[in-house]
């Protein structure tokens, strides 16, 4: 059977962090799908059209990843695109705190999926999309949290 997995998450903008997970989980995976989670609640600053075409970008030579977007369950997304493993970072015990809760609710929701997730490497364990998000509406120079293939004098984000 194809190992699929899902990485989703909110990557506004997405990072070297993100890129280093997905690239490790290569070698696990027959395909990877990066779902942007469109939470209606949460402000973006990055369009999902934005935030869609970076990605698709730092992969577009990877035929094994596909960048998609999603709306409600993470685990409902799993099951409609044929996928048996969900795959998620880990920096800090924060990270583990919260990625704790949401797993275990995920498999007693769909018992057949299973979390699989990665430790960063401790020099990506500080980079998270925050902090790069705000130094670039900041008017710093983000471009070394970024993977290459991102020009992100090429795309605009929202200001409020
Ligand atoms: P979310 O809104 O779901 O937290 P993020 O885009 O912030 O979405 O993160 C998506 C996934 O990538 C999460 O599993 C997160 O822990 C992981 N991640 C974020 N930054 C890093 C990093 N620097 N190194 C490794 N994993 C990371």
């Amino acid at each position: 059977m194809k190992k699929v997995a899902v990485f989703p998450g909110s990557f506004d903008p997405f990072t070297i962090g993100h890129e280093a997970i997905i690239r490790r989980a290569m070698s696990l995976f027959d395909e990877i799908i990066i779902a942007v989670g469109t939470n209606t609640l949460k402000k973006n600053f990055y369009s999902l059209e934005t935030r869609k075409e970076m990605i698709t970008r730092v992969f577009e030579n990877e035929p094994r990843v596909r960048v998609d977007h999603y709306e409600g369950l993470t685990v409902d997304y799993c099951k409609k695109n044929g996928a048996g493993y969900l795959l998620r970072g880990l920096r800090t015990a924060a990270d583990f705190e919260f990625e704790r809760a949401i797993g275990q609710i995920n498999k007693s929701m769909a018992p057949g999926i299973e979390s699989v997730f990665l430790l960063t490497v401790p020099e990506h364990s500080f980079i998270n999309s925050t902090i790069v998000r705000d130094i670039i509406r900041s008017g710093g120079d983000a471009s070394k949290f970024v993977p290459s293939a991102i020009n992100l004098k090429d795309y605009k984000g929202i200001e409020d």
